[in-house]
C-alpha cells in the first residue's frame, strides 16, 4: 500500500475497469472522489475533444479490448508535419490517444527514448493508443517501440510523412520557437541526416499497417482515419497510400514468369510523346496497397512521378478525376486473365494518348494483393511506361478506399449484369449493397439493361452511403462479355468477339468517366472539391455531377421534379405486405438524418441524371437533361428535372434568405453590415443566442471558406464579439462562446454567438445539446487559424459527426455524466465548475 502511494494516479481512478497485475502495479487506483479521481475530471473537461468523454463512457462499460488499441508511430524528418497530424488526431479522436513526443517529454523540455518508451507504456496500459512523434528514421529507432507494442498486444501502425526532403528543410529552417527548439539550421541538419539514412518501415519489421502520405489531402485523409477510428475498430492491414513502391523486384518476377503470348498494342515512344504526362520509363514498380515485402534496398523515394500539366496534385488526391475499376469478365465470366489483362492496359495506354486526358488518373483494384489479375496489370503497366499518376495498381476494397487509406476516387465502375441487378456475388453485389437503395433507385431511373461492351453512368444521390462515406460521385455500370458456358449468352471459347466486346467495355468505361470528369472540371472553379461533398451550389452553375447538363446546369428553368423524387413517387405504389416499401425506405433514411433535417423531402435533395452508353454522344431533346453516349439501342428513362446534388432542403434555406434578402425579413434583422447579418436564434439554445450570417453567395459552410474570406470571418467575429459584450454589460453574469457547428443543418454559413448557461426550451436533445458541448462546435477562432493555416477548414466525416452528437450527455462544466436531458439542465442550473474553453467571452477574466 505504501508502495502505491509513490505511483502515478491512473487517469481513470475509481473507475478504471482494468485489472490486469502488470497496470495494478504501474498505478495508483483511489478510490472515488479522491484527487486523483477529480483531477482527472478537470483534465477531461476540455471542451475541444470528445475522445476523453467517450473513454471514460467505453471504460464504464468496461469493454476495453488491448487488441484494439495501436501504437502508430510517425516518421518523417523534422518539418514533414508529424506534430501537427498527431494534434488533429488527438483533437477529433473519437478514442482516445496519446502524444508521445520526444521534443517535450520531460515536463515540456526534450528528454530521452527511455521517457517516451516509459510514457508510451502507461498510456497503452491505461487503455490510450498512442502517437510516437518522432522522427523515428531508421529500424534501429523503432525497435524499442515495436517491441513495447508486441508486449503490451497492440497493434503497431507506422505513418510516413512522405514530404519531399527539401520542403521539409524549407520550413523546418522557417519555423521559430518550436516546442522542442528544433527550429533553424538545427532542425535543417536533423532532416538532411533522415534523408541519407531513412529506412522506410515495412510489415517484416513487425509493423501490421504502413501507410505513406505526402499530399494535404493525402494526409487530410489519414488523419480522418485514425481520428474516426472507434474502440473497437480495426483498420486493414497491409500497406496503403499512392507512393508505396514496395515489392516491384519480386513483383516483376512473379510477372514474367506469367508474360502472357498476347502482345498488347502500345506504342510508348507515341504514349510519351502524346501525354502531357511525364511518365518515368525506368520508374517503380506501379503497386499501392499490397502487403507485399519491401524490395530490400529499402528506399522509398520521396517522390515519384510529378505531373507536369501545371494542375493540382490535389486533383487525384481529391479523386475529383480518378475512376477505380475491377477486372471486367474475369471471375464469374471467365474470362482470360492474359488476354484481359492486355485489353487492360491496351486500352488504358490508348486512353492516356489523348492529351485531354493528362491529369485524369485509372485505378485498377482488385481485393486482394496476392490476386492474379494484379500481378499481371502490374507487370504491363510498368512495361507499358504508365506511371502511377496514369493508371494506379491498387489492392484493396473498392467500395471503402476512401475510408481505408486508399486512393481518392470520385467514380467507380461496377461489372455489372445484364439486368443491372444488385446481388450475385462478386464486385457488383458489393457495390450495389455500398450503395444502398439510392444506387439501385438511380440505376433504375437511368437504365434498365444493358448489352455487353455498354458502359452507363449512374450520379449517385447525395444520401447514398457510398457518396457519404466514400465520397463517390458516379458508379459506372459496364457489362463485359462472358466467357462461362454456365451462364447466359455465353460466347462459348469465341475469344476474337471476346476480346473486342472486352475491348469496347473498357473503352466505354473510360470515355464515359472522362466525359463526366472533364466537364466537371470545367464547371467548376476551384481545382479542389472536398471528397466528401455536403453540398453543392444550388444555382452557381457548379456541378460535382457532370456529362449532359450543361443546358440545365445553373439554368433559371423552372424546375418540377427531380429523379429521385419521381423514383419515390412510383415506389410509393409498390405495397409489400402491406406497408408501402417506398415509405419503409424513406423512413430509415429519414432516421438518419438530423432532427434539424427531419423536413428533408426528398424533391430537394435533388438528383442529376444521366447516362452514358457506348461510343457515340447523343443529346436527348429539349427539357431533358439525358445525355447518351450509345453503343447499342436501350431505353432511357427520361428525367424532367436535373439540378446539382444539392442536399439542403427548403427547410434548411431560411439563413439563406435571410442573408441574401435582409430587407424583406426586417423585423428579423437586428444589424445588416456589407457582409453578414445578425439576428437572434430562432429556437434559441441559450438565454442568449444569436447567428452571425454571412451574406456572401456560395458561403454554405465553414467547409466553404476560402483565404480570400478571411475578411468576412473575421468580420463575422467582430460582429458577434460587440453583441455579446452588449449582452454581458446588461448581464455581467454571462458568459459567451462563438463558434461554428462543423456540419451545420442550415445553408449559408453562419456563427453561433450563444451564452454558456444553455438554458432554453428550445434545448431539447442529445444532438442539440453535444453540438454545443462537444468538438462539433468549432470555435470561430479555431477555424479563423485553421483557414490561416490550412486555406481551408477540414470537412467533418459523417462519422465523426455521429460520434459527436451521440455522445453520452456530460455537463459542460464539470463533465458529470447525467442520465437525461432534465437531469442535465437540473444540474446545469447549478453547477458552478469553471468552463474549460479556450475562447470565452466574459465580463472579467477568463473564466
Ligand atoms: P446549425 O445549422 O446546426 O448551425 O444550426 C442552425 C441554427 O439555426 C439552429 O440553432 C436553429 O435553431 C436556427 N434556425 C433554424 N431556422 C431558423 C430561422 N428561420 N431563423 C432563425 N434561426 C433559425
Amino acid at each position: 500500500m505504501d508502495r502505491e502511494k509513490h505511483l502515478p494516479d491512473c487517469k481513470w481512478g475509481a473507475s478504471c475497469y482494468r485489472k490486469n497485475p502488470e497496470h495494478l502495479r504501474e498505478f495508483r487506483h483511489p478510490t472515488s472522489g479522491t484527487q486523483a479521481n477529480q483531477s482527472y475530471e478537470k483534465t477531461s473537461t476540455s471542451q475541444q475533444s470528445a475522445s476523453a468523454a467517450l473513454a471514460t463512457l467505453t471504460l464504464q462499460e468496461g469493454s476495453i479490448d488491448t487488441k484494439n488499441l495501436v501504437l502508430l508511430m510517425l516518421v518523417g524528418p523534422p518539418g514533414a508535419g508529424k506534430s501537427t497530424v498527431c494534434q488533429k488526431i488527438v483533437q477529433i479522436a473519437v478514442r482516445p490517444w496519446k502524444r508521445i513526443c520526444q521534443d517535450v517529454i520531460s515536463n515540456g523540455k526534450p528528454g530521452s527514448k527511455q521517457k517516451c518508451l516509459k510514457d508510451a507504456a502507461a498510456a497503452l496500459s491505461a487503455g490510450t493508443s498512442v502517437l510516437i512523434d518522432r522522427c523515428n528514421i531508421d529500424v534501429s529507432q523503432r525497435k524499442e517501440f515495436l517491441q513495447l507494442a508486441k508486449d503490451k498486444g497492440v497493434e503497431s501502425h507506422a505513418l510516413v510523412l512522405n514530404i519531399p526532403v527539401k520542403e521539409c528543410i524549407k520550413r523546418a529552417s522557417e519555423r521559430v520557437a518550436h516546442e522542442g527548439g528544433l527550429d533553424g539550421s538545427n532542425a535543417a541538419g536533423i532532416a538532411l541526416r533522415f534523408a541519407r539514412s531513412r529506412v522506410p518501415p515495412s510489415l517484416e519489421e513487425g509493423f501490421v499497417r504502413v501507410t505513406y502520405c505526402r499530399t494535404d489531402p493525402e494526409i487530410e485523409n489519414i488523419v480522418c482515419v485514425y481520428s474516426q477510428l472507434g474502440f473497437w475498430d480495426h483498420l486493414p492491414l497491409g500497406v496503403f497510400g499512392a507512393s508505396v513502391q514496395e515489392g516491384k523486384e519480386k513483383l516483376k518476377s512473379v510477372l514474367q514468369n506469367k508474360e502472357s503470348s498476347l502482345k498488347p498494342t502500345y506504342d510508348k515512344q507515341e504514349l510519351r510523346a502524346n501525354s502531357l504526362t511525364q511518365i518515368s520509363l525506368q520508374g517503380p514498380m506501379n503497386v499501392a496497397g499490397s502487403s507485399r515485402s519491401n524490395d530490400g534496398d529499402g528506399e522509398t523515394k520521396a517522390s515519384v512521378e510529378e505531373p507536369t500539366t501545371g494542375k493540382s496534385k490535389d486533383w487525384y488526391a481529391a479523386g475529383a478525376r480518378s475512376l477505380a475499376f475491377p477486372s471486367i469478365s474475369t471471375a464469374d465470366f471467365q474470362f482470360d486473365h492474359g488476354k484481359a489483362a492486355d485489353i487492360i492496359l491496351e486500352t488504358a495506354v490508348e486512353f492516356h494518348r489523348k492529351p485531354k486526358h493528362a491529369g485524369l488518373r485509372l485505378v485498377f483494384v482488385d481485393l486482394s494483393p496476392s490476386s492474379d489479375m494484379l500481378s499481371r496489370v502490374s507487370a504491363k503497366a510498368a512495361e507499358a511506361g504508365l506511371s502511377s499518376l496514369q493508371l494506379l495498381i491498387y489492392a484493396g476494397d473498392i467500395t471503402t478506399l476512401h475510408t481505408t487509406g486508399g486512393p481518392r476516387c470520385n467514380f467507380i465502375a461496377n461489372a455489372t449484369n445484364w439486368r443491372l441487378k444488385p446481388g450475385g456475388g462478386g464486385v457488383n453485389a458489393a457495390i450495389f449493397k455500398a450503395g444502398g437503395y439510392e444506387l439501385e433507385m438511380a440505376t433504375k431511373a437511368v437504365v434498365q439493361t444493358v448489352e455487353p461492351g455498354d458502359a452507363v453512368a449512374v450520379p449517385l444521390p447525395a444520401t447514398s452511403p457510398l457518396r457519404r462515406l466514400q465520397g463517390v460521385s458516379h458508379v459506372i455500370h459496364v457489362l463485359g462479355p462472358n466467357m462461362n458456358s454456365q451462364r447466359p449468352n455465353s460466347l462459348a471459347g469465341d475469344y476474337k468477339q471476346g476480346c473486342d466486346i472486352l475491348r469496347k467495355a473498357y473503352r466505354t468505361l473510360f470515355e464515359v468517366f472522362s466525359s463526366i470528369a472533364l466537364k466537371d472540371e470545367k464547371a467548376s472553379s476551384s481545382p479542389y472539391k472536398p471528397l466528401v461533398e455536403r453540398s453543392t451550389k444550388q444555382g452557381s452553375g457548379q456541378s460535382s455531377v457532370a456529362g449532359g447538363q450543361s443546358k440545365t446546369n445553373g439554368s433559371s428553368k423552372a424546375v418540377t421534379k427531380n429523379a429521385f423524387t419521381l423514383l419515390m413517387e412510383n415506389a410509393k405504389r409498390k405495397v409489400v405486405g402491406g406497408v408501402v416499401e417506398s415509405e419503409r425506405k424513406r423512413e430509415r433514411l429519414s432516421a438518419l438524418e438530423d432532427d434539424n433535417r427531419n423536413d428533408v423531402d426528398a424533391s430537394a435533395g435533388s438528383l442529376k441524371t444521366h447516362a452514358v452508353v457506348g461510343n457515340r454522344v447523343e443529346h436527348s431533346g429539349e427539357g431533358s437533361n439525358t445525355l447518351s453516349l450509345m453503343g447499342s439501342e436501350f431505353k432511357l428513362k427520361k428525367i424532367d428535372e436535373a439540378r446539382t446534388s444539392q442536399q439542403w432542403s427548403s427547410w434548411a434555406q431560411s439563413l439563406r434568405n435571410i442573408a441574401l434578402h435582409p430587407d424583406k425579413h426586417s423585423p428579423t434583422v437586428l444589424k445588416i453590415s456589407k457582409d453578414a447579418v445578425v439576428i437572434s436564434d430562432k429556437f434559441a439554445k441559450s438565454k442568449k443566442h444569436l447567428l452571425v450570417i454571412a451574406r456572401k453567395d456560395g458561403l454554405d459552410s465553414i467547409t466553404d471558406i476560402g483565404t480570400q474570406d478571411l475578411p468576412i470571418l473575421q468580420h463575422m467575429h467582430t460582429l458577434g464579439e460587440t453583441w455579446a459584450k452588449q449582452y454581458i454589460d446588461e448581464d455581467p453574469s454571462l458568459i459567451f462562446r462563438l463558434g461554428y457547428h462543423w456540419a451545420p443543418s442550415m445553408r449559408q454559413l453562419h456563427m453561433h454567438v450563444i451564452s454558456q448557461d444553455l438554458d432554453s426550451p428550445c434545448l431539447k436533445n442529445k444532438k442539440h445539446w453535444n453540438s454545443f458541448t462537444t468538438g462539433y462546435f468549432r470555435d470561430s477562432q479555431d477555424v479563423l487559424a485553421e483557414v490561416k493555416e490550412k486555406g481551408r477548414v477540414m470537412p467533418c466525416p459523417p462519422e465523426v459527426e455521429a460520434r459527436f452528437l451521440s455522445l453520452e450527455l456530460r455537463c459542460h462544466r464539470c463533465r458529470s455524466a447525467q442520465p437525461n436531458i432534465p437531469r442535465l439542465k437540473k444540474h446545469v442550473a447549478t453547477c458552478k465548475a469553471p468552463l474549460e474553453c479556450p475562447f470565452l467571452i466574459t465580463s472579467g477574466p477568463a473564466q
